[in-house]
């Protein structure tokens, strides 16, 4: 059984989030998408809606049996070895991302030196897609149906339903 995980904010999950997780499932048994509680990063939907809303756009459109959400502090390698995992899944848009992701990887590998970075390549029209990005087209009013799946549209209108 191939195990991997997929830490990361997910502050709000976007549709680049979803593909990746559908390309891992494609070479994993079972994928863990592993939510970041990180105080210092300040999102924007906490925790608990962030898991619902992650929950939510899974079980739209992906194996349910196959797919979990869980929630981790502190080192992403304890989070993948809890969960009985030998991989780290992450996802790359463009060179942009490389830079830090490579960091990250060499990090990771230096503290867990068995558990490898797996990563997959977003579908083209994701490319531009960030939780960041769509956070600020949604705070402005624009329309972001087409870059999240409807509960994270939902969650972010009641996030900056005072904001507005
Ligand atoms: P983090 O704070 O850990 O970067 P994110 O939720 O922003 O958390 O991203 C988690 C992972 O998903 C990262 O590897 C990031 O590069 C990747 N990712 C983010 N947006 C997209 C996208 N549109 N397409 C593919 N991968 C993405």
């Amino acid at each position: 059984m191939k195990v991997a995980v997929y830490p990361g904010s997910f502050d709000p999950v976007t549709n680049g989030h979803l593909d990746i997780v559908r390309r891992a499932l494609s070479v994993f048994d079972r994928v863990v998408v592993a939510v970041l509680q990180n105080p210092r990063k300040a999102p924007l939907l906490d925790t608990a809606t962030r898991v619902r809303v992650l929950h939510d756009a899974l079980a739209a459109d992906l194996p349910v049996d196959r797919v979990e959400v869980s929630t981790f502090e502190g080192l992403t390698v304890n989070a993948v070895r809890a969960h009985g995992g030998a991989s780290i899944v992450r996802g790359l848009r463009a060179v942009s991302d490389f830079e830090a992701e490579l960091q990250l990887a060499h990090n990771n590998r230096k503290l867990a030196p068995d558990i490898d970075t797996v990563f997959f390549m977003t579908a083209l029209e994701h490319g531009y897609l960030s939780s960041t990005l769509v956070k600020e087209i949604a705070a402005f009013g624009g329309d972001i149906s087409e870059m999240v799946p409807p509960a994270a549209a939902d969650a972010l209108r009641a996030a900056l339903g005072g904001r507005r």
